[in-house]
């Protein structure tokens, strides 16, 4: 539905899944597996179907990966995304029609009449200013926070996993890998010219604001990969970035991490409110029409959800793929390089066209932020102007992922704070605290 919907927010790639003498899936299990999968799929189109591979054919498509006890392959087909910029334009569909959407803001308590919520303590973080906001159904939409025992909602599972961000490897395709250390499936994939190695999975009890990398984790992944790439021996120096989260799962204590569930569940607390509570970002649109249509019921509304399934608000009008190509080209002829042009159009969809604007203004907005990585200076400047930048932080982590895609220097970081700078009228203080933040977090490993 999402590669229908938001073709350039969510794209197919194929994935090679290799079969060794000793793997926990072997052909037989696989395949019943992949039938399963692309009968849940529906209709795919004919080139993105599953195949098997005999291990010649397996090793010579993936001349990177060691073949030695290697019997045979498959490919299949799944979707890759940008998570940030997914959240950022479903936010931005919502305010086009009418939602008031806030960053930096915290719910910090609830009121209640008669044990019945009512409404929120909201605090600004950026001014520290409080107000209140009153409404008949709240929703309490907090991922890992929602485990948070001060708001008392309720137990959840929380499993922490890592990513690490590595040099270029894979060509367009990723590979599905079963760790020898315990089994556990991971992923290695090309991610804006670079590759995503991950992600280990442990289950987590310590402070969920302040989530660090350990370094068995770091080792945990590098070793799993180096044991099934042959062209690369990777050690903590080739480590670019790295990062981790939480997922919330559903409560058992007898179950491994493994196999607990990750559904999504709507609960309702005695005090009416509703608390969204696990899922994947892939179902992440059913559910939120699940949400709507619960508070319908619960308002009395005779209405359902009508946009689950609608397209998502940055799609450009017409046949997605010819206007892809028109406006690839139209890119290399302001100058952008075509990998960062083709980026550059998933990233924004038919908000580009702002993007070419300001190249038109200025043609050296065209040229590359830094070398190695796919993003123009027009980019930047772009997401600081439109996208509701208000930290060093939200520009060079969320809306483009540049802290953990590239080692940036304190130069560098000074030289993208300047131009955050004049776009969001900062001035030296603000701009030395803002990069005094993002070195404390992202630049001191
Ligand atoms: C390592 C890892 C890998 C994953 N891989 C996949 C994958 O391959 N495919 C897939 O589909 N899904 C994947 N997921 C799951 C996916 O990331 C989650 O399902 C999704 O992020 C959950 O979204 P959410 O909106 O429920 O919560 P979140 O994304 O956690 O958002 C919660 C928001 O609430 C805000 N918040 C918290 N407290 C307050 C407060 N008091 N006041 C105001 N705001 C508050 C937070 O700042 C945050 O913005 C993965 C998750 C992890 C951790």
């Amino acid at each position: 539905m999402l590669l229908k919907t938001a073709p350039h927010r969510v794209w197919p790639i194929q994935v090679g899944v290799p079969v060794y003498n000793d793997s926990r899936l072997g052909s037989f299990r696989l395949n019943i597996g992949l039938i399963l999968y692309y009968w849940l799929a529906g209709t795919v189109p004919k080139n993105q179907g599953y195949r098997r591979h005999t291990r010649t054919d397996f090793s010579e498509r993936f001349s990177y990966l060691d073949s030695t006890e290697l019997k045979a392959g498959y490919t299949y087909f799944d979707a890759q995304t940008d998570d940030a910029r997914f959240v950022l334009e479903l936010i931005d569909g919502a305010q086009a029609i009418g939602a008031v959407c806030l960053n930096h803001c915290k719910v910090t308590g609830f009121v209640e009449h008669k044990g019945q919520l009512y409404g929120a303590e909201i605090q600004d973080n950026v001014s520290g200013e409080t107000a209140m906001v009153y409404a008949t159904q709240l929703v309490n939409c907090t991922g890992q926070w929602s485990a948070d025992q001060k708001n008392k909602s309720h137990c959840v599972r929380l499993s922490k996993g890592v990513h690490l961000i590595l040099p270029k490897t894979l060509g367009n395709e990723a590979l599905l890998l079963t760790a020898k250390a315990d089994g556990r499936v991971f992923f290695i994939i090309p991610w804006y010219g670079q590759t995503l190695l991950g992600s280990s999975a442990s289950d987590y009890g310590g402070d969920i604001d302040h989530l660090a990398v350990e370094p068995e984790e770091v080792n945990y992944l590098l070793s799993e990969a180096n044991r099934v790439l042959k062209t690369v021996n990777w050690t903590e120096q080739d480590v670019i970035g790295r990062y981790a989260g939480l997922s919330v799962l559903k409560p058992s204590a007898n179950t491994s991490l493994y196999s607990s569930s990750r559904d999504w569940e709507l609960i309702t607390s005695d005090n009416g409110l509703l608390s969204s509570i696990g899922g994947r970002l892939t179902s992440a649109r059913e559910d939120a029409a699940c949400i709507v249509d619960a508070l319908c019921k619960n308002l009395g509304v005779n209405k359902s959800c009508k946009t689950f399934d609608k397209s998502f608000p940055w799609l450009p009008l017409g046949d997605y793929q010819q206007w892809a190509d028109t406006t690839l080209k139209k890119a290399v002829a302001l100058g952008i390089d075509s990998e960062s042009a083709h980026w550059l159009l998933r990233r924004h969809g038919n908000r580009v066209s702002g993007v070419f604007e300001l190249i038109e203004q200025d043609a050296e907005l065209a040229e590359r932020i830094l070398p190695e990585l796919p993003f123009i200076a027009a980019d930047l400047v772009f997401c600081a102007q439109h996208e509701m930048v208000v930290h060093l932080e939200d520009l060079l982590r969320r809306r483009l992922p540049l802290l953990i895609l590239s080692k940036m220097t304190l130069v560098e970081l000074q030289r993208l704070a300047e131009i955050a700078a004049k776009t969001l009228d900062w001035d030296d203080d603000i701009m030395t605290k803002e990069c005094e933040l993002c070195m404390q977090k992202w630049l001191i490993r």
